[in-house]
C-alpha cells in the first residue's frame, strides 16, 4: 500500500494523542561532553543553558575521562575505526578478547561473551539457553529488554512480584516438573533504585534446583565493596549463573553489553544468540575504552568509595530537607512526589535554577508514583551536590511539600 495521506493520518492521530496526553518525549540536546556540569538545549533550537546533571548513568564519571579518552583515541590509531563484520566472521580482534578475559575476571565468573548492547545480550541469551521444556520467572520490575528477550524463547514465562520471596518459592514448587528452571532479575532496579535480595534468591535456587539470571547494568562498577556488582554486596560471587551487563552506564557510558557466566552457557550464546551472530561488532575504539576503565576501576576503589560519598550525603540531604524518598543503596535516588503534572512541574523549576533531572509517571512508574530519579556520580563534587540541594529545597517549598506526609501531598495534588 502507499503512503497515502489516510496512512499518515493514521500515525499523525496516534502521534498527537501521545502529545495529549503528555506522554510524547521531548528530544534535548547536550552541547558538550558528557558530565557533572553540561550545557543543554531544551528544547532543542533554544538558548543553551549550563546545568548540573543529575540524571546520567555515569555513576563513575568515566564518561569523558582524559585517560579512557586516550585509550579510544589509540584504539582508533591501531585497530581502526570499524570491522565491518560480525563477530563471527571477520569481526572479532585480540582486543575483544580481552575484554571478555577482563570482564569475566572482574565479574568473577568463568567466561565473557560480549554484545553490541545489553538489550542485545538479553534479547539473544534465552533463546539461546532455553527450550519449551524450561521455565523463566522473572521479577515483576525488571528491564523492558528481558522482557523483550523472554518473549522471543520458547520456554514458560511465569513471574513473582518484585522482591517477594515467598512469591518466588511459590514459583519455584509450582515448576518443579520443568526441565530447568531459571530465576531472572535485575540487580539494581532502575526506578525504585533497590537491590535484589540476591542472597536469598541464590538460597532459593540452591533449594529448588534452579539456575539464577541477574542484569546488573545499574550496578556492575560501583556496587559491592570493589564494585563488581550486586553479588559482590550480597556475598554471592561465584554462584551467579549468568549475569548480563552493560558498558552504557557506569564502566564508560559508551555502547556494548555481555553475557558472562557458566562457561557451557557463554559457549551456547556465541553458538546459538542471534543479536551475536547476525549485528555488527562492537568497535574497536569502544573496546579500547573499555578495556581502560577495567583497568583504573580494579586499580582503586576510589571512584565508587566517592560515589557512596556522595550517594549516602544526597540521600541523608534529601530527608533531613523533608522530601519522601525510596530508601535504598544504590546512587538511583528517586523523590516522590506522587502526581504526574507535580513531577513535570518540579523537573522544569529545576531546570530554571540550573539542576537537570527528569520526572517520570505512568506508564514508566505505577500510577501514582510520580517522581523525580536523580542519578549520582563521582563526577559530582560536594559544591554541585549542594546547589542542587538549594535548588530542590527552594523548588519543593514553593510547591509546598517539605516534611508532608505522602497522604498530604496526594490531598493538595491528587495522585
Ligand atoms: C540500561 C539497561 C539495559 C540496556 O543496556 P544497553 O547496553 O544500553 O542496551 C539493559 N538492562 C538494564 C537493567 C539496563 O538498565
Amino acid at each position: 500500500m502507499a503512503y497515502s495521506n489516510e496512512v499518515r493520518n493514521l500515525f499523525t492521530e496516534q502521534l498527537e494523542e501521545l502529545k495529549a496526553a503528555g506522554l510524547f518525549k521531548e528530544e534535548r540536546a547536550i552541547c558538550a561532553p558528557q558530565d557533572s556540569e553540561i550545557e543543554v538545549e531544551f528544547p532543542i533550537g533554544s538558548q543553551k543553558k549550563k546545568v548540573i546533571n543529575m540524571c546520567a548513568n555515569n555513576y563513575l564519571g568515566l564518561s569523558s575521562h582524559p585517560d579512557v579518552v586516550k585509550a579510544a583515541h589509540d584504539g582508533l590509531e591501531h585497530r581502526g575505526y570499524g570491522m565491518s563484520s560480525v563477530r563471527f566472521i571477520c569481526g572479532t580482534q585480540d582486543i575483544h578478547k580481552e575484554l571478555e578475559r577482563k570482564l569475566t575476571e572482574f565479574l568473577g565468573t568463568e567466561d565473557t561473551i560480549l554484545f553490541p548492547s545489553c538489550m542485545d545480550a538479553n534479547a539473544g541469551v534465552f533463546e539461546a539457553i532455553l527450550t519449551e521444556q524450561d521455565v523463566m520467572i522473572a521479577d515483576r520490575l525488571v528491564h523492558a529488554s528481558i522482557i523483550d528477550g523472554m518473549r522471543l524463547c520458547k520456554a514458560q514465562n511465569d513471574s513473582f512480584k518484585h522482591s517477594d520471596m515467598a512469591h518466588l518459592e511459590q514459583k519455584l514448587q509450582l515448576h518443579q516438573d520443568k526441565r530447568l528452571r531459571m530465576v531472572i532479575t535485575d540487580g539494581a532496579f532502575s526506578m525504585d533504585g533497590d537491590l535484589a535480595k540476591l542472597d536469598k534468591i541464590v538460597e532459593l535456587c540452591e533449594k529448588y534446583n534452579a539456575m539464577v539470571f541477574v542484569d546488573d547494568s545499574h550496578a556492575s562498577g560501583y556496587i559491592g565493596k570493589t564494585g563488581r556488582g550486586t553479588h559482590e554486596h550480597f556475598g554471592v560471587v561465584g554462584k551467579i549463573d549468568i549475569i548480563t551487563t552493560t558498558l552504557g552506564k557506569a564502566l564508560g557510558g559508551a555502547s556494548g553489553g555481555c553475557v558472562s557466566g557458566r562457561k557451557e552457557l557463554v559457549e551456547m550464546c556465541r553458538q546459538k544468540a542471534r543479536p551475536y551472530l547476525f549485528s555488527n561488532t562492537v568497535a574497536p575504539v569502544i573496546v579500547e575504552g573499555a578495556l581502560k576503565v577495567l583497568d583504573i576501576i580494579s586499580k582503586t576503589t576510589e571512584r565508587r568509595d566517592k560515589l557512596e560519598r556522595n550517594t549516602i550525603f544526597w540521600r541523608k540531604s534529601l530527608t533531613e530537607a523533608g522530601f519522601i524518598i525510596k530508601e535504598g543503596e544504590t546512587a538511583i535516588v528517586p523523590v516522590m512526589l506522587f502526581n504526574a503534572k507535580l513531577s513535570q512541574d518540579f523537573a522544569k523549576d529545576l531546570y530554571e535554577e540550573g539542576i537537570y533531572a527528569v520526572g517520570f509517571f505512568f506508564p514508566v512508574v505505577p500510577k501514582g508514583q510520580a517522581r523525580i530519579r536523580t542519578q549520582l556520580s563521582a563526577a559530582h563534587e560536594m559544591h554541585h551536590l549542594e546547589k542542587a540541594l538549594d535548588a530542590f529545597i527552594k523548588v519543593g517549598k514553593k510547591y509546598n511539600i517539605l516534611h508532608k506526609s505522602k497522604q498530604e501531598i496526594i490531598e493538595m495534588y491528587g495522585q
